[in-house]
């Protein structure tokens, strides 16, 4: 992974929308069913919203049925950090942009082949890169 991208809240709420803001630096989660890349197909790679960091590619991304984008696996094993989370009473593992701690979503056991395992990720935390097209790193 490249160097970590680590910048304060304030930087954070120049660079992003208020949307993304919301979702990748204060944990929120988006509407199910209404997130951009639900029904995306398109081959290429998820990179990360905030920094660019290449996180999912298309041949895992599954449809889940659950209203956000799903994965089987990230891109690389330390593409995404993973963390637990209790808050709203449950027990979750929350899934963080390994580069520049982002929230993504959460990861849970209950996924198809060959993992088992269901990325759930917000479509607003991610931006889709087509096959074959330059991924660029954001930079402080
Ligand atoms: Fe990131």
């Amino acid at each position: 992974m490249a160097d970590r991208l680590l910048l304060s809240d304030d930087e954070w709420k120049k660079r992003l929308s208020p949307e993304e803001y919301r979702v990748l630096r204060q944990h929120g989660t988006e509407s199910p069913g209404v997130g951009c890349f639900l029904g995306t197909k398109d081959p290429g790679t998820y990179v990360c919203a905030a920094c660019g960091n290449p996180l999912f590619k298309s041949g895992e991304k599954f449809e889940s049925g659950t209203g956000w984008p799903s994965f089987t696996s990230p891109l690389t094993p330390d593409a995404v950090s993973e963390h637990h989370d209790r808050s709203y009473g449950m027990v979750r593992t929350e899934v963080r942009c390994a580069r520049c701690d982002g929230h993504l979503g959460h990861v849970f056991p209950d996924g198809p082949p060959p993992t088992g395992l269901r990325y759930c990720i917000n479509s607003v935390s991610m931006k889709h890169v087509p096959e074959g097209a330059p991924i660029s790193l954001v930079t402080a």
